[in-house]
This record gives C-alpha cells, structure tokens and sequence, in this order.
C-alpha cells in the first residue's frame, strides 16, 4: 500500500523493541500516536513504554494477524526483522522502511554488491558464500576482517585473519556466508542519518564523528571535525544511496575515511546509535523523523542548534573489576552536570558490552562540550 497522511492517535506497528524503538515510542507518543511493538523479549526496553508490546517471534502468524487488524503503519527499529515480514505486513499496511531495503541492509554480501554496483566506493572484498570462494582472495587484501553476511553487529561476527588458510579456518567455524574486507588503516568513522520521505524529499542530520571501542560505538562528536567538504561529499553520497534504493524513512550510512578518501562501510535501514545526539543537539531528533517519514508528514528541521557530545554507557559501568555483582553507577555525579543529558533504557539485566544508555552534553562551544563529556565520562569510571 502506498503512503499517505496517517493522522494521530491511528495505532502503528513497530517491530524490535530496542532501545531505537524505545526513543521512537516516546517521539510517536508525543505527537498523539499510539505504538504497538512486536519483540520475543518480555523486558524490551521499547515493549515497557508502548500502548502495547506483543511477546512473540517476528513471523508469528497471529502476532502479524493482530498488527494487520490494529495498526495503520508500520516500521522497524531492527535490521533483522525477516524481509517477508515486512513484505506481508505491506500487503494490509504502508511499512517503511520496504521490505527490498532492509533485505540488502541486513546481508553485507548484498550490501556490498549493491554499493558496488551503483558506484559507490567500500574497503576492497570479496563475496564468500562458500569456503572455496576463498581461493580468490589476492595478497592485497590481507591483513583482512572476515564477517558474517548476517546478524553481526557491534563487532560480533567478524575476525581479523592474516591469510587465506586463517581466513578459510574463520569461514568454517562461522558456518555461513561471509565477506572478506580488507583491513584498512582508518583516519575516522563518520556517520550521516538521513529520513527521506515517499515523495523524495530528503534531509541529513549533521555529520557524526565516531570512535569505536572494541568494535561497540564509543563516543560521537557532531559536528564532525572534517573539512566543509568531506562533509558536504558524505551528505551527496548519503543521498544518492537513499535515492538508489528508493528509501522511505530513516537510513543511516556509516563511512571510513581511509587515505583521505571517503568509503562506505556499511549502512543500517533505521535510526542509528550515532544518531542519539539528535534528541538534544537538533531541532528534530532522528526519531520523530522516522515517525514523520512513516505517517507522511513533512519532515521536521534536521540543523543542530548547539555542538553535541554523546557518550555510550555499556554494562561494564555496573561492575566493579573485582565483583561480579551489579550495581547502579553513581548518576548524581552527571546530575551535577547541567548541560548534560542522561538516557536510560531500562534493560533489567546489565552485562558487559551491553548498551544501558548513553549521555549527552550540549553546548555552543563544541571544544567545550567534548572536554565535560570527557570529564563526566571519567568521573563515573569509564577507562579510556
Ligand atoms: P558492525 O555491524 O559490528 O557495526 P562494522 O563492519 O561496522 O560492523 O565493524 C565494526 C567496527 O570495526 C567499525 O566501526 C570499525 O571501527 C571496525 N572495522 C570494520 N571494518 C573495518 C575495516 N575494513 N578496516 C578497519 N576497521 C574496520
Ligand atoms: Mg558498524
């Protein structure tokens, strides 16, 4: 079904239950909409704080029977939704992103093939759906990730290997298809979110700077600290992508620049981690764009109104190195801080490497803004 203008209080579906669809909860609800979330987990963080949050797989026959009768749209805040979930919800209700989108987002050989066939430049690859494709593999691509096609995320699902017999060893124990990429040394991670509407209007937030620990999304800086037009070519190239693919709703593009050259690491069909500054730092939060993408409405201003600093808070913070036992890290410490903003996600179980919440500090100096969010980074024990 086509989009058209869907009014609140209508009912949409979202399926995932995450933290991203958390924040799109509070950003429907706040324009007057109701959210229906489909997610197995009893305690996702999205499925607390919804009208109502079916605990069912994503193809259960009756959950999609009970989103087909009581919501008028629908979107995802997870890549791996099955496509034809979204391909059979499409046949009651407009869905966006489309199924054809998030099917070459959630498998990086698709992914890649697609980047590479419209021209846009990646990491040098190759495609390994079976250990023999291997053997294709030249010198220049070693020292090499090897990463599944499917389901990784946060560096799970990748290994570096340094040869093709290491490489062929990895692709066995993964026992699925993979893609092999060449290690490349990184001067910086950027990242461009960007909604764009049914009717091809299109608008990026600012560039995101991102440093990575451990593979897991560590600190964003926007604006990033890149040249004017490393900026502007990341924001042409972001838009061209979402044109290629006939996008409708939020699509994040995650970049490397490597040599001084701008390349495509992968891409995500909906808000994005390096996306959170949005809440605070921008006039419209990346969540209320995908709501506005969805429902047809114009899409909101995307300018930031002051430099933002957005800090992860992973599981680590709720152990001391000696105890196995959680506790809650001392928040009165950012409370002290009043240009600071502190997001929780309400997940009952905290574990290592898990993804809590995130802070961040605005300010109109951004030289500023990184120095307090570093401050209250150390204050509450984060290491560098
Ligand atoms: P994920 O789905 O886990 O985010 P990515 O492909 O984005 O997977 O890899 C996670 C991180 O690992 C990247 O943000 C980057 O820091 C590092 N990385 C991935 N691929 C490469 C590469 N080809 N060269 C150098 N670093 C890489
Ligand atoms: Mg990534």
């Amino acid at each position: 079904m086509s989009l058209s203008t869907i009014k609140a209080p209508a009912t949409l579906a979202l399926l995932g239950g995450g933290q991203l669809g958390r924040f799109f909860v509070h950003a429907a609800s706040e324009l007057g909409y109701k959210v229906i979330v489909l997610d197995p987990d009893p305690d996702a963080p999205a499925g607390q704080i919804a009208a109502s949050h079916i605990v069912a797989n994503y193809d259960d026959p009756k959950a999609l029977a009970q989103l087909a009768q009581q919501c008028t749209a629908a979107t995802t805040e997870f890549e791996n939704v099955p496509a034809a979930v979204l391909e059979q919800l499409a046949l009651t209700m407009p869905v966006a992103p489309a199924a054809t989108a998030v099917s070459i987002a959630q498998d990086r050989v698709r992914e890649k093939n697609f980047l590479r066939s419209n021209g846009f430049n990646t990491a040098p690859f190759i495609a390994v759906e079976k250990t023999d494709d291997l053997n294709h593999a030249t010198d220049e691509l070693f020292p090499a990730l090897l990463k599944t096609a499917r389901f990784g995320y946060d560096g799970k699902g990748q290994v570096q290997v340094t040869s093709i017999d290491e490489a062929k060893t990895a692709q066995r124990e993964f026992g699925t298809p993979c893609v092999l990429e060449k290690m490349l040394p990184l001067e910086l991670e950027v990242s461009v979110v960007l909604a764009r509407s049914a009717t091809g209007e299109c608008s990026c937030f600012p560039l995101a700077e991102n440093s990575h620990h451990n593979g897991v999304l560590d600190i964003t800086v926007v604006p990033a600290r890149t040249s004017p037009e490393l900026q502007q070519q990341a924001e042409n190239m972001a838009k061209e992508l979402a044109s290629k693919l006939s996008y409708v709703g939020v699509l994040t593009i995650e970049f490397f620049i490597s040599d001084g050259q701008l390349l495509i690491n992968e891409i995500a069909p909906r808000p994005h981690n390096s996306g959170h500054y949005t809440l605070d730092g921008c006039v419209t939060s990346q969540y209320e764009q995908q709501l506005r993408a969805l429902c047809g409405l114009p899409l909101g201003a995307a300018s930031l109104h002051s430099s933002a600093v957005m800090v992860n808070l992973l599981g680590d913070q709720w152990f001391d190195d000696s105890s196995e036992e959680s506790r809650e890290p001392d928040w009165p410490l950012l409370h002290q801080i009043p240009n600071l903003k502190l997001h929780l996600y309400g997940k009952r179980s905290p574990r290592r490497g898990r993804k809590m919440g995130h802070f961040t500090v605005i300010d109109q100096d951004g030289t500023a803004a990184f120095a307090t969010a570093m401050a209250a980074r150390k204050a509450i024990g984060i290491q560098d």
